[in-house]
């Protein structure tokens, strides 16, 4: 892989909860804490954890959707949350994001054609036909073509709508996309031809992706790396190479455990309790009340996320470097 593309740093993001009484001290949900890592140009990283883990947050402070409450992006060279709005809107069509819903993102008093062709109005391309030819093209990238120009969103399969919601992140040519919970509402056929669309865009055009699931199969299917959060952290990031040792810290082992195999022989992996309340962690590494492994030490000390190996990071204290669980 190439240089970095992205490079995020102690990245957080803090909701304030608006107080129910005077004196009450405000209270604050931790949706993303001091999270750090890279994506290099032409790479997939993807996102996992259970819903509420902090994992949308963080795509769209990346294409800044969202105010970070501290931490740094960096696209390329540039710290774009520290960019004007006008040097954000040159920017803004180099970083792009898919949504899980297209018909909530697709308005559907528009064509597709004008749907297509508005980002283009608006970062100033003036021609019509020229913008006409790059909203063709675009659809022809996706699998679809001229005879969509016309249709509204209603008339078109869940498949299409998401097909037009990924042209319209590409009409601007970006590099980067956070492609968020994607293919999570689609059919299982449809999920496939959609990865594979989207594998073979990033062959063909020089993407960028932070890919953003719960579903941990589809994820490792379309990464190349894969980072893990749990209540707002990242807990483990690892190469899906399959001569990479795999995952080790003990809550991806239980999501990778939870995937129904019928070829493995693996145990199902179940973790006690439900997920924490985000506004009163707990003390210690955040997952120790439902680590199955978990020692004195993991109730008193957070452990840090910290390299184990090339390409791989892990925050557990039982893992010292080299010294694998499994
Ligand atoms: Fe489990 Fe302790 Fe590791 Fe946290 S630090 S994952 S509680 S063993």
């Amino acid at each position: 892989m190439s240089k970095a593309l992205i490079q995020v740093d102690t990245l957080t993001k803090h909701y304030a909860l608006p107080k129910t009484k005077l004196l009450e001290k405000r209270q604050f949900v931790r949706a993303v804490n001091e999270i750090s890592f890279e994506i290099s140009e032409g790479e997939i990283f993807g996102l996992v954890g259970e819903s509420g883990c902090g994992k949308s947050t963080t795509g769209q402070m990346l294409v800044k959707l969202v105010k970070e409450s501290h931490g740094s992006i960096y696209y390329r060279d540039r710290q774009i949350n520290r960019l004007s709005a006008i040097e954000m809107k040159e920017l803004r069509r180099e970083l792009q994001i898919v949504f899980q819903d297209p018909s909530s993102s697709l308005n559907p008093k528009k064509t597709i054609g004008w749907l297509l062709e508005e980002p283009l109005v608006i970062h100033g391309y003036t021609n019509k036909l020229t913008r006409r030819e790059i909203v063709i093209e675009t659809l022809e990238q996706v699998g679809l073509g001229a005879d969509y120009l016309k249709r509204y969103p209603h008339e078109l399969s869940g498949g299409q709508k998401q097909r037009v919601g990924i042209a319209a992140a590409l009409v601007l040519k970006p590099k980067f996309i956070v492609i968020d919970e994607a293919v999570s509402a689609l059919d299982v056929s449809v999920q496939s031809q959609i990865l594979n669309l989207l594998l073979e865009l990033r062959s063909k055009l020089g993407l960028t992706y932070l890919f953003i699931s719960h579903d941990l199969n589809v994820v490792q299917y379309i990464s190349d790396r894969v980072g893990v959060m749990y209540l707002g952290r990242l807990v483990e990031i690892f190469d899906v190479d399959e001569s990479a040792k795999g995952p080790q810290h003990p809550y991806t082992k239980a999501l990778f455990s939870a995937i129904p195999d019928v070829k493995s022989t693996r145990e199902r992996m179940l973790l006690k309790g439900d997920v924490p309340n985000p506004l009163s962690l707990p003390d210690g590494c955040p997952f120790h009340p439902r680590c199955p492994v978990a020692i004195d030490k993991c109730s008193k000390e957070g452990p840090t996320l910290r390299t184990i190996a090339p390409r791989h990071a892990v925050s557990c204290h039982l893992i010292e470097e080299g010294d694998f669980l499994s």
